[in-house]
């Protein structure tokens, strides 16, 4: 049986996108990405991150519920340029695990394209034992984890209430069990969590993915929501503001640290630009 949404899309002047489905996007980590949004209503996440690209997320809850159809998100991809897509990424305006269609619509993009899927996670909803089954329908999964302690996953993820940098860590590690595709753990540093590396990387061990990704800050965070920062955008038509991000010595530090401390392949944003990959 095919899930219906709940919600019809918010009307909203500034965010008029009408596509589930944008890009394709060039992605340093994973090259030409085609985005396909299950929140699009409105921004939806269990986090509110300080860098979040979306700016505020509108509806902070931990909430599963199908957002928007999986017959529009199919109609959506056929009016895209889908064929031109190395691989197809779920992530949009929130948190994608937060969608109870979302392996329905795994499978079917799979089906339609034959291309890889990827989910783009906080990692919040691991816990359950549902989600994690329904994630094996995924090629790739990334999860965010920029904390060590719940002080930190505070100030820098403000989760919904019930979150604990535990509970986060234990579903990615029983991710990790039972997941037959390709795991990564995704880190943005910044001052405001620098002094965690160590821990970090203690949790690194811990989760054992098969790759650890470093990223900082780098693009402008509007003060309100903004549909189209789900895309790879670079302006933005609200005020904003830049966040301290950890220079490119400091980042190559990180890198050599967490190399050192776990042995984990890591791959880090500044190489890319020496790299121009
Ligand atoms: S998890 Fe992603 S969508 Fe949610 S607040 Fe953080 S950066 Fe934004």
């Amino acid at each position: 049986m095919t899930l219906k949404p709940a919600t019809e899309p918010a009307e909203n002047a500034t965010n008029q996108a009408t596509s589930t489905v944008y890009g394709p996007v060039r992605s340093w980590r994973v090259g030409n990405s085609l985005g396909v949004d299950l929140l699009f209503t409105t921004s939806i996440c269990s986090f509110q991150c300080v860098y979040c690209q979306l700016g505020k997320i509108l509806d902070h809850t931990a909430e599963r519920k199908v957002y928007v159809s999986t017959e529009k998100v199919m109609e959506d991809l056929r009016a895209s340029a889908w064929q031109e897509a190395d691989i197809i990424t779920l992530s949009g305006n929130g948190e994608p695990t937060l969608a109870l269609n979302l392996p329905e619509v795994i499978r079917e993009l799979k089906a339609a394209t034959g291309k890889p899927v990827m989910v783009l996670t906080n990692a919040t909803t691991l816990w359950d034992p549902q989600v994690r089954a329904e994630l094996a329908e995924a090629d790739q999964v990334f999860c965010k984890l920029d904390a060590s302690n719940d002080a930190t996953l505070q100030r820098v993820n403000r989760p919904v209430a019930g979150v604990t940098i535990r509970s986060i860590v234990e579903g990615i590690k029983a991710l990790r069990a039972e997941y037959p595709g390709y795991l990564a753990v995704q880190m943005m540093f910044m001052p405001m969590n620098r002094s965690d590396l160590a821990e970090m990387a203690e949790i690194l061990n811990e989760i054992r993915p098969d790759e650890v990704q470093l990223n900082t800050p780098r693009r402008p965070v509007p003060r309100e929501w903004f549909m189209e920062s789900r895309g790879n955008h670079e302006g933005v038509p609200y005020p904003a503001v830049q966040l301290k991000t950890v220079d490119r010595d400091e980042a190559l530090d990180i890198e050599a640290q967490i190399r050192e401390l776990t042995g984990l392949k890591v791959v880090s944003i500044y190489r890319k630009d020496e790299t121009k990959a």
